[in-house]
């Protein structure tokens, strides 16, 4: 495929806008020789203002997701898309978030356009553990960490119990909880199953990938080794 093609299915813009990156010598190899429209050149050599450009398929990026931001167009406020450069939401495959947070939930969330990927991620039979740390409006109250690991808690409207979970004090109203599947506002549900409530709610870390010092906000394309970590 030639180039311009290849530049304009991954979101960077409608054919006339790659025609004028070429134009302005914006698209040049590694070395920072300047490529042309009808050059065929493998992807891997290929930069964008001096950038890589992004892989056709198998995409996985880590996104900062502050509070406020929204994982579906059915929820009210702004789609965490719109923290990415506008090509993510332009290139097909779309990219999907794996899983979601709520609005009011920070931290790390993965988007990717690999199917087999994301389900390896969100499968229940994956088990991939799940950091969270949370800020609790009342003190523990003792028993919580004993309950939530024995694997007998039923969240309201549900029949089947949780899977054991992790739970680790920080403060009297500070906690870290590991969990191993992703029901829907689990955390949030599982303290208000022990008469408490979530004031402040964060992920840190997913399977061995962890936000690290991410800013809040910013996102980063993950390589082959860091799909490797998060498993
Ligand atoms: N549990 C919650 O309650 N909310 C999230 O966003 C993630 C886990």
């Amino acid at each position: 495929m030639k180039l311009l093609k290849t530049i304009a299915n991954l979101g960077y813009g409608s054919r006339k806008e790659v025609a004028a990156l070429f134009r302005a010598g914006r698209v040049t190899d590694p070395a920072g020789a300047v490529l042309y429209a009808d050059d065929r050149v493998v992807h891997e050599d290929v930069c964008i203002d001096g950038a890589p450009l992004d892989p056709p398929q198998g995409l996985l990026l880590m996104l900062h997701k502050p509070v406020g931001y929204t994982c579906s167009a059915r929820d009210r406020g702004q789609l965490v898309y719109a923290l990415l450069p506008p090509r993510y939401a332009r290139r097909s495959p779309m990219l999907s978030t794996v899983g979601r947070l709520d609005r009011d939930t920070s931290g790390l969330l993965l988007l990717t356009d690999d199917g087999g990927l994301l389900h390896r991620v969100i499968s229940p039979k994956s088990r991939l553990p799940k950091v969270y740390e949370a800020t609790l409006a009342q003190p523990l109250r003792g028993d919580e960490a004993e309950l939530f690991a024995s694997g007998g808690l039923v969240l309201e409207s549900e029949k089947t119990p949780l899977l054991p979970a992790e739970l680790e004090a920080l403060s009297p109203t500070r906690v870290r909880l590991t969990l191993h599947e992703g029901r829907y506002h689990q955390v949030r549900r599982m303290f208000a199953a022990v008469g408490n409530h979530v004031e402040a709610l964060h992920r840190s870390r997913i399977g061995g990938l962890a936000l690290g010092t991410l800013a809040e906000g910013a996102w980063r394309v993950l390589a082959a080794d860091d799909v490797e970590t998060l498993f």
